[in-house]
């Protein structure tokens, strides 16, 4: 959209958020009447809504040519327990390349790892990636009601990461996936808590299986059937009810 969040505050009934546009800096604000935010491990959503901030974890990787003798359909992971808690990965992005990562503790001590690691194996870098990512301590409740409003998190701005490796591709979309959901129940119901916003178990596991098909959340990735139909519901009823929905972020949250 190309703006970026500054701040929220109730307006009346809904929500009026202050962004600046990216192309030259000045300052509009945007009235929505439910606010997603899928802004990452930094959300300025979450701290504009009073979310406490998320514990977090260098992740970073290097991507290097393929071994000759590594098949690009295979993935490599080596267990070395004084650098990491986690493991390091070779993971194939094409038959040439592939990217060499690990998780660390400290930002510093992560890459000065990463490099020895190389060095030690002989792999040449052609360029190193990097950021923070939010690690699961516990449930982080995806709504919060500012003024007579709700603001939603999805995605690493609500830490919703694998527990054991990290990471919340898969497990941001379910979240989406929950939320999008919590948002229509709560429209069709206004005065009622959505089941959604407490903690995994009951409502999160049925919203999962609702969507993916499966039993349990055990990180399959949602079916892409399931995933078009939920949306076009969601239009529909974003549509009939002439809701406005301000989404900041990630693709996550285009599903609203
Ligand atoms: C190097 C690296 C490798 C990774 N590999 C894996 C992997 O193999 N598997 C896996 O599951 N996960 C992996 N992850 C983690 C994964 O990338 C994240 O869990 C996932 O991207 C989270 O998506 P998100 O949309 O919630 O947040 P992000 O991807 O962080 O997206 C947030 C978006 O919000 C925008 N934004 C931020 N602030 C504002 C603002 N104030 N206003 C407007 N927009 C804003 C950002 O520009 C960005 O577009 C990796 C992460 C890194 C850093």
């Amino acid at each position: 959209m190309g703006r970026r969040f500054h701040a929220l505050h109730p307006n009346g009934r809904g929500l009026a958020g202050e962004v600046e546009r990216c192309a030259d800096g000045s300052r509009e604000e945007v009235r929505a009447d439910t606010v997603v935010g899928g802004d990452g491990a930094a959300s300025r959503v979450a701290r504009a809504a009073g979310w406490a901030p998320l514990e977090t974890v260098p992740l970073m990787q290097a991507i290097v040519p393929l071994p000759k003798d590594m098949a690009p359909d295979t993935v490599r992971v080596w267990f070395v327990p004084q650098d990491t808690p986690y493991f390091y990965w070779l993971i194939p992005e094409s038959a040439e390349r592939g990217a060499l990562g690990v998780i660390g503790e400290s930002g510093p001590e992560t890459r000065r790892r990463l490099q020895r690691f190389l060095e030690k194996r002989r792999f040449d870098p052609i360029e190193f990636q990097g950021g923070r990512i939010p690690v699961y301590t516990s449930w982080v409740p995806v709504r919060r009601q500012v003024g007579q409003s709700s603001v939603y998190l999805v995605g690493d701005a609500a830490a919703q990461v694998k527990g054991s490796t990290v990471g919340g591709t898969v497990t941001g979309f379910r979240g989406a996936l929950g939320v999008a959901e919590a948002a229509a129940d709560r429209l069709a119901s206004p005065g009622e808590v959505p089941p959604h916003a407490t903690p995994p178990g009951g409502a999160w596991k049925k919203c999962s299986r609702r969507w993916t098909g499966r039993r349990s959340d055990s990180g399959a990735m949602p079916r892409r059937s399931s995933n078009v139909r939920m949306v076009k519901t969601h239009r529909n009823e974003r549509q009939t009810r002439r809701v406005k929905c301000l989404c900041i972020g990630c693709c996550f949250s285009v599903l609203l």
